[in-house]
C-alpha cells in the first residue's frame, strides 16, 4: 500500500468532552495543554474532564442502557452495521487520524497510517461481524424443566487508555463493548485524547444513538479514578501501568466490585538459540524492543542469547540499532520519533545512567538525541546480569538489553523470573525446543521466530501482574457480557 504524505494544514477540531452525541464544556471550566513531542509546543488546549463530569457522561451511558432504549431495543445485526459504518468512515479519514496520531503521540507517520489505522479499522469489521453471533445455550438440566443461557450486556464499561497506542487501545476496548450491546465512558490519557476525540465526531455520523459513547478528557488520578471508583459504572478495563492496574482494581473492591479487564506492563524475554537463523533473530529482537521507540508493552526487553552466539549477536544488534533515522516523525525517511512526555525521558535517562553504573556495557547510543523534543538515542546494553535495574525494571524506551544463557532449564527459569507475564520470544529452528520453551514460559503471548505481531483474532493479555482477561479475539466477547441461566417450569420433558 501506498502511504501518502501527511497532512500538512491539520486542524483540530474537537477539542471537548463528548457526552450524549454532543459536545461539552468542563463542569470546572478549567482545560489542559496537549504537547506535540517532537517540539515540546501546544498543539491545543482541551477541556479537563474530572468527577462531575464523568458523572454526567456516567448517567447518559446509563439512559442509553435502559431497558426500552434505541441500543436496547436495536436488533444486534444492526449493531454490526453501526459499527462497519464506523469502519468506513475510518477509513475515509485515515490520512487526518493518521497525521492527528503521529502528531500528538510522537508516532512515526508511516506506521501511523498503516498500522495504527490498520489495525483499529480491522478491528471494528471483526467485531462488527460477531454482533449477531453472540449467543447462550438450551441447557438439558434435571427435571421438568426448559432452561437457557443469554449472554447479556455488562452495562456501563469504563475505559481507561494509554498514550502508546491510542486509537487502537479505543477500538479494542470500544468494539467488543459495543459488539455486545454495552455503552461506554472513555477517558483517553492526558498526553493523547486528540484523535479519540477526533473518533467521537465519526461515532456521531455513523448513527450511534446518544450516550452509547461518551468521552471525558482529563487525568488520571481525577477522571480516571472517578471511572473506577464510580457506583454506578458496571465494568473497567484499564491499561497502562501495573502500578495504576493495582489501583483500578482496589478501587473497584472499595466500590461496587464492578468487573475489571487490566492489560499492564511486560518485561518480556526474547530468547534466542545457537541454531536460529541469525539474520531473522536480529531484526526480529531488535524491532521486538525498538519499535515505537519502545513504548510497548510487550516490548522485548530482555533479550537472553546462547553464549555460543552471544558476541556475533551483539555485534550484529548494535549495528542495526546504530542504522536509525530520528527526527520529526512526520518527516519522511524517520524511523525513530521522541518519547512522548517528559517524565517519561527522564525515566528512561535515569535506568540508562542505572545501567552504565551497575556495570552493564553501553554497546551504544546511551544518552539524549538532538536540541528539542524528547528523544533519547537507540541504546544497546551487553553483559546485562538478571540483577540489573535495567534487567528487571519496564524501561518504555529504545534500550535494550542482551544477556547469556547456557542451557534451556537455566533460560526457562530466568525468563520466569519476574512479576510480569506479558509476552516471550523463542527462537531456534528445532521444533521441539520452540514447544518445549513455549509451554514452559509464564506468558500470556509466546512468539516463535517472529517477535510483536498482535492480530484481532487472536486474544492478548497476561499473565501474573501483566494483567486479568484478554482482549481481541472471541475471547474477549467474554469479558464484555453476563450470562444469565433462565430456566422454565414446563409440564412435561421429553429427550
Ligand atoms: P503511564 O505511567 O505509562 O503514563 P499510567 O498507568 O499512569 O501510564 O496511565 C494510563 C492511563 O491511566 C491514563 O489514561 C491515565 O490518565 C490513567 N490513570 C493514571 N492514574 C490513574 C488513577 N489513579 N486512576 C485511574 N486512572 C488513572
Amino acid at each position: 500500500m501506498n502511504v501518502p504524505a501527511p497532512l500538512t494544514n491539520l486542524k483540530i477540531q474537537y477539542t471537548k468532552i463528548f457526552i450524549n452525541n454532543e459536545w461539552h464544556n468542563s463542569v470546572s471550566g478549567k482545560k489542559f495543554p496537549v504537547i506535540n513531542p517532537a517540539t515540546e509546543e501546544k498543539i491545543c488546549d482541551v477541556e479537563e474532564g474530572d468527577k462531575e463530569d464523568v458523572d454526567k457522561a456516567v448517567k447518559a451511558a446509563r439512559q442509553a442502557f435502559q431497558i426500552g432504549s434505541p441500543w436496547r431495543t436495536m436488533d444486534a445485526s444492526e449493531r454490526g452495521r453501526l459499527l462497519n459504518k464506523l469502519a468506513d468512515l475510518m477509513e475515509r479519514d485515515r490520512l487526518l487520524l493518521a497525521t492527528m496520531e503521529s502528531l500528538n503521540g510522537g508516532k512515526v507517520y508511516s506506521s501511523a497510517y498503516m498500522l495504527d489505522l490498520g489495525v483499529s479499522v480491522t478491528t471494528i469489521r471483526y467485531y462488527a461481524s460477531w454482533t449477531d453471533k453472540i449467543q447462550g445455550r438450551t441447557i438439558p438440566i434435571d427435571g421438568k424443566f426448559f432452561s437457557y443461557t443469554r449472554h447479556e450486556p455488562v452495562g456501563v464499561c469504563g475505559q481507561i487508555l494509554p498514550w502508546n497506542f491510542p486509537l487502537v487501545t479505543l477500538v479494542v476496548k470500544m468494539a467488543p463493548a459495543l459488539c455486545c450491546g454495552n455503552t461506554v465512558v472513555v477517558k483517553p490519557a492526558e498526553q493523547t485524547p486528540l484523535t479519540t476525540l477526533y473518533l467521537a465526531s465519526l461515532i456521531k455520523e455513523a448513527g450511534f444513538p446518544p450516550g452509547v459513547v461518551n468521552i471525558v478528557p482529563g487525568y488520571g488520578p481525577t477522571a480516571g479514578a472517578a471511572i473506577s471508583s464510580h457506583m454506578d459504572v458496571d465494568k473497567v478495563s484499564f491499561t497502562g501501568s501495573t502500578e495504576v492496574g493495582l489501583l483500578i482494581k482496589q478501587a473497584a473492591g472499595k466500590t461496587n466490585l464492578k468487573r475489571v479487564t487490566l492489560e499492564l506492563g511486560g518485561k518480556s524475554p526474547c530468547i534466542v538459540f545457537a541454531d536460529a537463523d541469525l539474520d531473522n533473530a536480529v531484526e526480529s529482537a531488535h524491532h521486538g524492543v525498538f519499535f515505537h521507540q519502545g513504548q510497548c508493552c510487550i516490548a522485548a526487553s530482555r533479550l537472553f542469547v546462547e553464549e555460543s552466539i552471544y558476541n556475533e549477536f551483539v555485534r550484529r544488534s548494535v549495528e542495526r540499532a546504530k542504522k536509525y533515522t530520528l527526527g520529526n516523525p512526520l518527516n519522511p525517511g524517520v524511523q525513530q520519533g521522541p518519547q512522548i512526555d517528559k517524565e517519561q525521558y527522564n525515566k528512561i535517562i535515569d535506568l540508562i545512567e542505572s545501567g552504565k553504573k551497575e556495570g552493564a556495557k553501553l554497546e551504544c547510543g546511551g544518552g539524549p538525541w538532538g536540541d528539542k523534543g524528547y528523544f533519547i538515542q537507540p541504546t544497546v546494553f551487553s553483559d546485562v546480569t538478571d540483577d540489573m535495574r535495567i534487567a528487571k525494571e519496564e524501561i518504555f524506551g529504545p534500550v535494550q538489553q542482551i544477556m547469556k544463557f547456557k542451557t534451556i532449564d537455566e533460560v526457562i527459569k530466568r525468563a520466569n523470573n519476574t512479576h510480569y507475564g506479558l509476552a516471550a520470544g523463542v527462537f531456534t529452528k528445532d521444533l521441539d525446543k520452540a514447544l518445549t520453551v513455549s509451554s514452559a514460559l509464564q506468558a500470556g503471548t509466546v512468539w516463535v521466530n517472529c517477535y510483536g505481531g498482535g492480530s484481532c483474532q487472536a486474544p492478548f493479555g497476561g499473565f501474573k501482574m501483566s494483567g486479568n482477561g484478554r482482549e481481541m479475539g472471541e475471547y474477549a466477547l467474554h469479558e464484555y457480557i453476563e450470562v444469565k441461566t433462565v430456566t422454565v417450569k414446563i409440564s412435561e420433558k421429553n429427550s
